[in-house]
């Protein structure tokens, strides 16, 4: 007798409440008797054994039940890690997440206010969060200690390409002073256009790719380049995106 499974349940059985479709998934292997003894206790393993097969069911197959055609997508496993995994408080951050994916970007530069939001960027001071020894200075201004709030917002340097992007209404916005960077992402995210998003999160870009460069490879840009840059790039991306 045949039946076909739900592989599912072998990747996530202990976190899901339906037991007895895991002990169905282990029957239609074919488990032996001897393995089924072997592997659960003397009443559950009795309980696996007299749980009927499908029998409408001719072959057995891999499936995969969250997309409608039962193939694996990454989307739908990403999904599914969400809510059985990350989904636990413990590791959700709330905000505006969405904002983020639908602003009118190059997924570089939005992937870039994902990394920033979900604190993973390599600023100084994460460094030091992480017991990384190193000094503390902005490598850009060498001013001020370097986290998310002053490479992007407050730094010299970030505020001028700010101004020369055509952003500076953005930066100075009452709407947007909160005291960490990622609120005020969030914040605009909520407030802006998704296209004005699009344009700040490309600058965002382009402000922390100055910053490794010179880091790197001590290459300095002037900041109406670093705006300039940021300018264009977006106005190239969204000319052949929106055609
Ligand atoms: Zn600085």
């Amino acid at each position: 007798m045949y039946a076909s499974f739900r592989w599912c349940f072998f990747l996530w059985p202990l976190r899901t409440s339906s037991k007895a479709l895991m002990l169905l998934a282990f029957q239609s292997l074919n488990t032996s008797d001897f393995k089924v003894r072997n592997l659960f206790s003397k009443d559950v393993a009795e309980k696996i054994l007299e749980t009927p097969l499908v029998s409408s069911v001719r072959e057995d197959k891999v499936v995969w039940e969250e997309e409608r055609n039962e193939c694996y997508s990454v989307k739908s496993g990403y999904k599914l890690a969400m809510r059985y995994i990350i989904g636990s408080e413990k590791y959700h951050d709330v905000g505006n997440w969405n904002g983020i994916w639908k602003a009118q970007a190059p997924h570089k530069a939005r992937h870039l206010l994902w990394r920033l939001c979900r604190g993973c960027l390599p600023t100084r001071s994460r460094l030091l969060e992480r017991r990384v020894k190193c000094t503390l200075n902005c490598p850009v201004c060498d001013e001020e200690i370097e986290d998310e709030l002053h490479i992007f917002f407050r730094c010299a340097v970030a505020r001028d390409s700010w101004s020369a992007a055509g952003l500076s209404s953005v930066l100075h916005n009452a709407t947007y002073q909160q005291t960490n960077a990622m609120d005020r992402i969030f914040a605009v995210c909520s407030n802006e256009s998704s296209d004005t998003v699009g344009r700040v999160a490309m600058l965002l870009w382009c402000i922390w790719h100055n910053r490794n460069d010179k880091l790197w490879n001590d290459n300095v840009q002037m900041p109406r380049q670093i705006g300039r840059h940021a300018f264009d790039a977006w106005n190239d991306w969204y000319s052949v995106h929106k055609l």
